[in-house]
């Protein structure tokens, strides 16, 4: 029954209570900004400066914290979180499941003569066996070996989850293996880190810089999502289930009015999003703007940037927190990439850069020659990056609700390529063409303009939205990421891709270097070689023309339309071995992870396949039937009575579209089944079961829903087995 009827009953709008000041004022958000974070300020009234400052130096450039150091911070934080109200603590971590994972224990101890105290030891801080065997290894290892350890990361702070009823003291943690092997996304992002820092270092040194110590990676994500009322997601079992409706007849306005974006934000929505800000504030989550976005129901949020450990932390978190929040508004949020068929999908652009020790950003054209120098070696480090790992990054934002979206002309395609913007790809042709040979390096800089160098950020304001790479003014934006993707992946493909790029580079320079140093015309020509190589990789144009794609082909880039097609690179030792060399995956992890994302997206298919056909089997036909029935009636009766009704129309067409419909139902039950029998799921058979299931069954998945939503069309309002699109996509109070 349609919930348009008299039973609909939305949320009433929910006013949150803000924190207020001891003289209960209107706090400022300077005053709850983290106060839920273990950081800085918390640390320095509990422990020692010293204490403070070792751990400080490992939050900020990485390093080991010994266990009497852990005993201490232990005391400390169980102290400040108690005083909280906390009660228990966890290790959060991050496997490959896409979620996280925490397993809460209490600070509830005895003493000696059993009298409850609270507890809480250095070796737990650093260190909880969960048992590992229920998260995916993709073969790694045998049941009966499967133990995995989480271990406190203390370079991302420890903080304390609220809800309604209790607080838990969240520690961010790492999740290996007995034999060391990562099985989360977490630990691969901080060995990246890592790789990049040792090699952009020696980039800096080479370039003369050789006070630089330390170069961190920031990112700065856009956070897209859906909302929609919660009982309506509570009756679509698709939704619940897969996180996107499998099926739904398109209503008759979708965005095409392009009046959704920028636009105001509904009260109860704005409500939500003030009450997920303030807790998110509170954890320390620094979320800067928020606005529609261009599909109905769809909005964006975007932190200020931060270093990538952190951000990916706060992504995770800012997840979390939303979709607890939602639920006290009535609504749930989607992080799917395309919940709605018909209306554009969601991403998570990963604005990505570079910054050393002192703060400075790496890929800031800045003001004078020199600086610009930095600017355009790290700029021709990436592209080197992005050119040679071109086919590794596309596989590492591959994901079953990303298949949606790339490609589809609303997100950047499949084909990874980058966009400079103008300015910069004036610049660049202008230094491959060797026009400037032979000047020295503040001629050539002059030569180029010093000033336009300043002018790219301007350049960009009219980015290109169909470009999956983007430089943005400052940074690279990463587009073609899918909204509900932890960043932690494919951040970690780029940091090292980018190291891969600019130890390439490094080599050109130590080439040419005296004692240590190179002289800023070669560094030129050097990049000059890097800028023609990778030239390929470069396209300012639309990249949702069907020219781009024929240009691409001749330009030889890769073009992988579904998800099993692009992981299949990962099978290609040679394309991988970056990965290996950068330390971030041994050559069995990368094989490991390869066969559990083969493995999520062939289950995630199966689930909205089997979610079609049961809604389809339960709600659809039934209905129809019913429909039919009574049509079939009131053409028997009017025949009699001699009356003119059309009713004997509407039921041929029904007809027609059901006999079609389980037609359908029956075709694509029996080819899962054949293509799921046997050996077809078993680890070694994943990767051509997966492709079968992306080339030819899951088409089948869209004819059916095509059958569907046709027989949906014709059915009466008050018949509707399932909340309609239209429904679910207007009218938000
Ligand atoms: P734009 O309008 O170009 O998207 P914003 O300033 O809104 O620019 O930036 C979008 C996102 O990029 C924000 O999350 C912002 O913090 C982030 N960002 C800005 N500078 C950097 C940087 N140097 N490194 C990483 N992310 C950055
Ligand atoms: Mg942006």
């Amino acid at each position: 029954m349609s919930l348009l009827s008299s039973d609909t009953v939305f949320h009433p709008i929910r006013t949150i209570d803000r924190p207020r000041t001891s003289d209960n004022k209107l706090a400022r958000v300077t005053d709850y900004f983290g106060s839920n974070v273990f950081d800085l300020r918390a640390m320095r009234k509990r422990l020692s400066s010293q204490d403070v400052e070792t751990l400080d130096n490992v939050m900020r450039f990485g390093g080991k914290i010994d266990i009497h150091l852990a005993s201490r911070i232990a005391t400390a934080v169980r102290e400040w979180a108690s005083e909280r109200g906390a009660t228990h603590y966890c290790h959060w971590f991050q496997p490959q499941t896409g979620a996280t994972a925490e397993k809460h224990d209490a600070f509830l101890w005895f003493d000696k003569s059993g009298s409850p105290i609270e507890r809480f030891t250095g070796a737990e801080l650093l260190q909880s066996e969960p048992d590992a065997s229920s998260f995916p290894s993709g073969g790694l290892r045998a049941t009966f070996e499967a133990r995995g350890y989480t271990g406190w990361d203390p370079s991302s702070p420890m903080f304390i989850m609220e809800t309604e009823s209790g607080k838990t003291l969240y520690i961010p943690s790492v999740f290996i293996s007995y034999h060391g092997e990562a099985l989360d996304y977490k630990t691969p992002l901080l060995r990246s880190n890592e790789s990049l820092n040792q090699v952009a270092v020696k980039t800096m040194h080479l370039l003369g810089e050789k006070t630089v110590s330390h170069v961190v990676t920031t990112i700065g994500a856009e956070q897209e999502f859906f909302v929609i009322e919660k009982q309506y997601y509570d009756q679509r079992p698709d939704l619940s289930m897969t996180g996107r409706t499998v099926l739904g007849h398109k209503p008759p306005k979708g965005q095409e009015l392009e009046d959704h974006y920028f636009g105001h934000i509904p009260s109860r929505v704005q409500s939500m999003i003030n009450e997920a800000e303030l807790e998110l504030y509170k954890l320390g989550v620094p979320l800067k703007t928020r606005h529609n976005e261009v599909a109905p129901h769809q909005f964006e949020v975007a932190p200020i940037f931060e270093t990538s450990n952190i951000a990916a932390d706060h992504n995770q978190l800012l997840m979390k927190v939303m979709k607890q929040i939602a639920v006290r508004h009535g609504f749930v949020v989607l992080f799917h990439e395309k919940p709605f068929a018909g209306v554009n999908g969601s991403g998570k652009h990963l604005n990505w850069s570079m910054a050393d020790n002192t703060g400075r950003n790496l890929l800031e054209p800045g003001h004078t020659p020199h600086e610009n120098i930095v600017f355009l070696t790290f700029l021709c480090g990436t592209l080197q990056g992005i050119h040679d790992h071109a086919d590794v990054l596309r596989a590492s934002i591959a994901t079953t609700g990303n298949d949606h979206r790339l490609g589809a002309n609303e997100a950047p395609p499949a084909i990874i390529s980058a966009f400079l913007g103008d300015t910069l790809d004036r610049i660049l042709n202008a230094l491959e063409s060797g026009k400037t040979e032979g000047l020295s390096a503040e001629r050539v800089m002059l030569d180029l303009g010093v000033s336009h160098l300043q002018e790219v950020a301007k350049d960009n304001t009219d980015r290109n939205r169909t470009s999956p790479f983007a430089f943005t003014g400052n940074k690279f934006e990463f587009r073609a990421v899918g909204s509900s993707t932890p960043i932690n992946y494919p951040a970690t493909v780029l940091n090292a891709a980018v190291a891969s790029g600019l130890k390439k580079v490094n080599a050109k320079l130590e080439a040419k270097a005296k004692n240590g140093v190179v002289s800023p015309e070669d560094i030129i020509s050097v990049l000059r070689g890097v800028i023609a190589d990778t030239k390929k990789i470069r396209f300012e144009g639309n990249g949702y023309s069907q020219e781009w794609r024929d240009e691409a082909a001749r330009r030889g880039l890769s073009n992988f339309p579904n998800t099993p097609a692009a992981l299949e690179v990962l099978s290609d030792k040679r394309k991988t071995e970056f990965l290996v060399e950068g330390r971030i995956f041994r050559s069995e992890d990368v094989a490991s992870r390869m066969a559990i994302q083969l493995e999520r997206y062939l289950k995630q298919r199966l689930i909205e396949i089997n979610c079609a056909l049961e809604l389809t089997e339960t709600a659809i036909l039934p209905t129809a039937f019913t429909y039919l029935r009574e049509l079939t009636t009131l053409v028997k009766n009017t025949q009699e009575l001699g009356i003119e009704s059309g009713a004997k129309d509407v039921a041929m067409i029904l007809g027609k579209e059901t006999a079609l419909l389980a037609h359908r139902i029956q075709l694509l039950r029996v080819a899962v089944n054949k293509l799921t029998s046997g050996d077809a799921m078993e680890h070694d058979h994943l990767l051509p079961t997966a492709k079968e299931m992306a080339t030819t069954i899951y088409p089948q998945l869209e004819e059916l829903r095509d059958a569907s939503d046709r027989v949906e069309a014709l059915l009466p309002r008050d018949l509707q087995p399932l909340p309609t699109y239209s429904d679910m996509l207007f009218g938000i109070g």
